[in-house]
């Protein structure tokens, strides 16, 4: 495995790939969910480079920036022997520029959610992945359905602005209790993890109400909020079309519920797709 530090080692290292390249852009901390896209990717294409990369840009005033795990010893390894042929881990100053041009996410898909409650994020988001999509040359680029609205923001980037590369949307990779795979769930204390479970369950209990037939969205809510209550503060519980349009009635085929709470130090989501 290659390890590129600059766009001069990424680009040489390049230099010897023909065919397919997949690639899977993650801010590190490596756990089983990023494992499931880099495995993913390594079996359709001929060749695989991933990034690590903790995104000044995506990270609001306040955030967790500077706390943000990074394990990169601890990376590199699971790299190598996921046989990953690039890992492409730049600084800062190899990224950006002072007083760049920037794109920003769409004024109402980019402003519901997680967009509301983290304005600028997307924007950031968008920039670093546009960068990436441009450095590695991927023809097939691989993401969580985990952050749905970054899936779509990114589909919809790739879309606008005629890139050439196909995003593949990958399932969301959870523990055995159901608590979705974050590198923040570090952050979580052991009293904590039994509460974060509160996310998953909102969602099974929402399963078993659709699999009962009711499709009445505040029905649903109220259930979930109720179970939610566990959690220190919730941020938001939404269903919504695939276009995160608000809906009254499930949509089979056409409905993600998402979710959105604090427990302890962390702010986590998850989310359904029914
Ligand atoms: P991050 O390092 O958090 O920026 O994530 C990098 C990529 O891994 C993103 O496309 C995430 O959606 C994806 N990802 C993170 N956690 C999971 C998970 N539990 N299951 C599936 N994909 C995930």
């Amino acid at each position: 495995m290659i390890i590129a530090r600059t766009i001069e080692e990424l680009q040489e290292a390049k230099k010897s790939l023909t065919g397919s390249i997949g690639f899977v852009p993650t801010m590190g901390a490596l756990h089983q969910g990023h494992l499931s896209l880099i495995r993913r990717a390594r079996d359709e294409n001929t060749h695989l480079i991933v990034s690590v990369f903790v995104n000044p840009t995506q990270f609001l005033e306040g955030e967790d920036l500077e706390a943000y795990p990074r394990k990169d010893d601890a990376d590199i390894k699971i790299c190598t022997l996921a046989g990953v042929d690039i890992l492409f881990m730049p600084s800062i100053d190899v990224m950006y520029e002072k007083d760049e041009l920037c794109i920003g996410a769409p004024a109402v898909r980019g402003y519901v959610l997680e967009g509301e409650k983290r304005p600028g994020h997307f924007d950031g988001m968008l920039q670093v992945v546009m960068k990436l999509l441009n450095l590695s040359g991927a023809t097939h680029a691989y993401f969580g359905k985990k952050d749905a609205q970054q899936l779509a923001l990114i589909m919809q980037m790739v879309k606008n602005y005629f890139m050439d590369v196909n995003i593949v949307p990958c399932d969301i990779v959870r523990d055995e209790k159901g608590l979705a795979l974050s590198s923040r769930n570090v952050y979580l204390k052991d009293d904590e993890v039994e509460r974060a479970l509160a996310l998953s369950q909102s969602l099974k209990k929402a399963t078993h109400m659709i699999l009962a037939k009711e499709f009445n969205v505040e029905r649903i809510k109220k259930e979930m909020l109720s179970i939610l209550s566990q959690t220190d503060k919730v941020e938001y519980v939404a269903i919504v079309n695939r276009d995160f349009q608000a809906i009254e009635e499930i949509e089979i085929g056409n409905t993600i519920i998402l979710v959105a709470a604090w427990v302890g130090k962390p702010r986590l989501i998850d989310n359904l797709w029914i």
